[in-house]
């Protein structure tokens, strides 16, 4: 009878972490009390899943700020610009490595797989140092342990650690960093023996990336690594733990013959061939078996019946003393404690687990495995389901009607997009590089004490209409006076991109701290997808007629696309994810036809998480691919040619999925470009072939500082020479609403300038 879990969420039940680190950053509070936020943290997580029963506790999971960082500090491969002098890092040299400092930026940040956890990329190369230069494993360890928890020391896996980095600045492209290998094991080495000599006898590998496509180069350092670990491991159980997905056949192959590994960790989750891999593929006799059957990236409580089978399947093939029951990956990309939840009614709560509650969920599917079955706990799980399963919350008959019904459709509009542009500027009329911005403006203090006293009740509905109307007004005069050429309304109605058509749409529930971590001190509440969605009323109607009322230049309506709501939110899992976004699909498609009917001639449609709901594995992709593009061409597959619409999307790495972004068949297309430029042109070069207008960015509203006029004229110029001047647009790269005014006035300023000054010199 054993327990485990992979990892769990650090920033505590009500973000406490996020609270201790601001207010050290700010200079309001010492390291010290930091550090006392965090000790107890720890012990009180370590506590909870001691009293719940758990076996195979980790530590090392808690972090400051990333468990790739912490790694980078384990070895102390801090690059060369912190001017780090050796020692042991301290809160200095982990946060400027983090988040910058005056004078020095910090390092890349990134996706954490297909999550939207973000962690700090290395960055290593042929002159990196390593040395043992953070004790954190091994003090963590030994903290538990002074409370008489004995844990599993969690490491990142050395392999996975080079896989995800990248060489350092001036490092040439094609570095080998696999190459390092031999360079950082030494560190491991240490560490092990350390935590050896502290008394661990398990010790946790994550190797996330063996779920990846890997060639046999990449397996082959799965190899080297763990057989050059061998002689320092030997004495201990050592657990590979997998995540995400499954892992592919040749990998696992190699995986399952690591001689110096005692247990595999499976995602039984995601990993819907683990089960089939491991009953026909078989397992290494005498090895433990770690099955992730508990979801770690969802808030849905277990089906505790259909995993009890699942693991009794794999009691056969790997023996009962070698079956260790455990959850799909870290919990740390679900929320917290559902204790904290008061705004949920019962009934949809008896149908969660947050990350305390699937420590319990664990621990019962273990004992039952054990014969010792909890059967008033097993019952009501099974009763939750069936509430689940039956109740007329989750299902609407019509909506399940209308969404089967797209099955066999294209859902493409009529005209072609030359055609269709065509049609609009007759309407439009607008001038050759027509500026236009993403959508938000700043968003004030008083802004968001209006929004939360109306939501309170603080003050009537009428105060809120005059308030926020007052809000666009300005935001309209001030679009006018810049001369701005497509106008929007500001979003001042808005908290947030999703959670505002999440709150107005059925099927939507929402948490008072659902919190996840998304990079750092920041957490975001994803909205819990729970039932069929519909449309009851109209959503933004109201505001965009009214914005429109107040100019005679076009007004977007603004909308966030079904792709994005679904990224954003936790998804059902009782039926496909495509199912879901066909339905929030049908439900934009409404709010479309509306704002057309209102008279909004331009509407965009932000698919701004398009890209990260892309799946791990290329084999995967174009079936995803596939009907997330199909959900964004059915939101406006049935509006007039003269009606134009626009999408936007917060990256502009999307090479590889370019046939997809030509296939929404959007008439303009808004994106990044503060990045990767040279990228950019191939994209560009394919949107010539298109022909659909494009935007992209000429300014980075992710950082305050203020673009010249001529910067940003220059800009125009050099994506001029790329493309057909009647198809380029000129905006910022996002929305506004991290700005200030005092930046957002200037650089809009230059930015019309600069739009002038080259349409003055065609
Ligand atoms: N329309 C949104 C805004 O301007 C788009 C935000 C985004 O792309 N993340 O805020
Ligand atoms: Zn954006």
């Amino acid at each position: 009878m054993a327990s485990h879990i992979v990892g769990y969420p650090r920033m505590g039940p009500k973000r406490e972490l996020k609270f201790a680190l601001e207010s050290f950053w700010d200079g309001k509070s010492t390291a010290e009390d930091l550090e006392k936020v965090a000790t107890d943290l720890r012990a009180s997580i370590w506590k909870q899943m001691a009293d719940a029963g758990i076996k195979y506790i980790p530590s090392n999971t808690f972090s400051y700020y990333d468990q790739v960082l912490d790694t980078t500090a384990m070895l102390g491969a801090v690059p060369e610009r912190y001017s780090w002098t050796g020692g042991e890092i301290g809160f200095d040299t982990y946060f400027s490595m983090a988040r910058g400092n005056a004078t020095v930026p910090a390092m890349e940040m990134t996706k954490w797989f297909d999550t939207n956890y973000h962690f700090i990329v290395p960055e290593l190369g042929p002159n990196t140092k390593f040395s043992y230069a953070s004790h954190k494993a091994v003090n963590e360890y030994k903290e538990a342990k002074a409370l008489g928890v004995d844990t599993v020391p969690v490491l990142v896996g050395p392999v996975s650690y080079l896989l995800l980095s990248k060489p350092a600045k001036g490092v040439e492209k094609g570095f080998p960093l696999l190459s390092l290998l031999s360079s950082i094991l030494p560190v491991y080495k240490e560490v092990i023996a350390e935590l050896k000599a502290a008394g661990a006898s398990w010790i946790q590998f994550d190797e996330p990336t063996l779920v990846l496509d890997l060639d046999s180069d990449k397996l082959a350092a799965f190899s080297a690594a763990y057989a050059e670990l061998e002689s320092v491991l030997s004495g201990l159980n050592v657990l590979v733990e997998t995540y995400f997905a499954d892992v592919p056949a040749e990998s696992y192959k190699t995986l399952t013959s690591l001689s110096s590994v005692t247990a595999y960790g499976f995602d039984l989750v995601r990993g819907t061939q683990t089960l089939g891999l491991v009953t026909s593929a078989g397992f290494p006799a005498g090895k433990y078996l770690f099955a992730g059957v508990v979801d770690g990236r969802n808030i849905w409580a277990d089906d505790l019946a259909t995993s009890l089978s699942t693991l009794q399947s794999l009691e056969a093939v790997v023996g009962k003393d070698k079956l260790v029951v455990s959850t799909s990956c870290s919990l740390m990309h679900t929320a917290v404690d559902l204790v904290n939840e008061t705004k949920l009614d019962s009934e949809i709560k008896s149908w969660l687990a947050f990350a305390a509650q699937k420590v319990v969920e664990v621990d019962a599917l273990a004992k039952a495995l054990a014969g010792q079955k909890d059967e008033a706990y097993f019952a009501a799980n099974a009763a939750a389901q069936a509430s689940r399963k039956s109740s007329p919350r989750v299902t609407n008959e019509e909506v399940q009607k209308a969404a089967a019904a797209l099955k066999g459709s294209d859902h493409r509009r009529g005209t072609n997009v030359s055609a269709r542009l065509d049609a609009q500027q007759k309407k439009l009329n607008l001038p050759i590089l027509p500026t236009t911005t993403i959508g938000s403006f700043p968003q004030t203090v008083e802004l968001r004490r209006v929004r939360r006293e109306y939501k309170a009740k603080k003050i009537s509905e009428e105060e809120y209409v005059t308030a926020i109307k007052e809000e666009i007004n300005k935001v309209v005069k001030l679009q006018e006076e810049l001369d701005i050429d497509v106008l929007v309304h500001g979003e001042p109605e808005r908290n947030d991109m999703v959670e505002y058509f999440g709150e107005q749409l059925s099927g939507f529930a929402f948490t008072a701290n659902g919190w996840v971590q998304s990079y750092g001190s920041r957490c975001v509440k994803p909205p819990i997808i729970y039932g069929d969605v519909s449309r009851p009323n109209p959503m933004t109607v109201f505001w965009s007629k009214t914005a429109q009322s107040m100019t005679s230049r076009p007004m977007k309506g603004m909308l966030t696309g079904p792709v994005t709501i679904l990224n954003w939110s936790f998804v059902r899992n009782d039926q496909p994810r495509f199912e879901t976004c066909y339905q929030i699909a049908l439900a934009i498609k409404k709010e479309v036809e509306d704002l057309e009917a209102g008279g909004i001639q331009v509407i965009q449609i932000d698919e701004a998480a398009l890209r990260e709901g892309l799946p791990l594995r290329k084999a995967e992709h174009a079936f995803y691919l596939d009907w997330a593009v199909h959900s964004f061409r059915i939101t406006n597959c049935e509006i007039q040619d003269t009606t134009q619409i626009h999408t936007h999307m917060c990256y502009s790495n999307f090479n590889d999925i370019i046939h997809s972004i030509i296939d929404m068949d959007a008439d303009v297309i808004t994106i990044e470009n503060s990045r990767s430029d040279e990228k950019l042109l191939s994209v560009f070069r394919e949107g010539v072939k298109y022909g659909a207008g494009i935007g992209p960015g000429v300014y980075d509203i992710h950082s305050p500082r203020i673009p010249s006029a001529e910067e940003i004229a220059d800009r125009i110029d050099k994506m001029l020479a790329v493309l057909d001047t009647n198809i380029l647009w000129v905006n910022p790269d996002c929305g506004l609403k991290t700005r200030k005014y005092t930046e957002v006035k200037p650089a809009l300023t230059n930015m019309v300038s600069a739009a002038k000054l080259i349409r003055t010199q065609l």
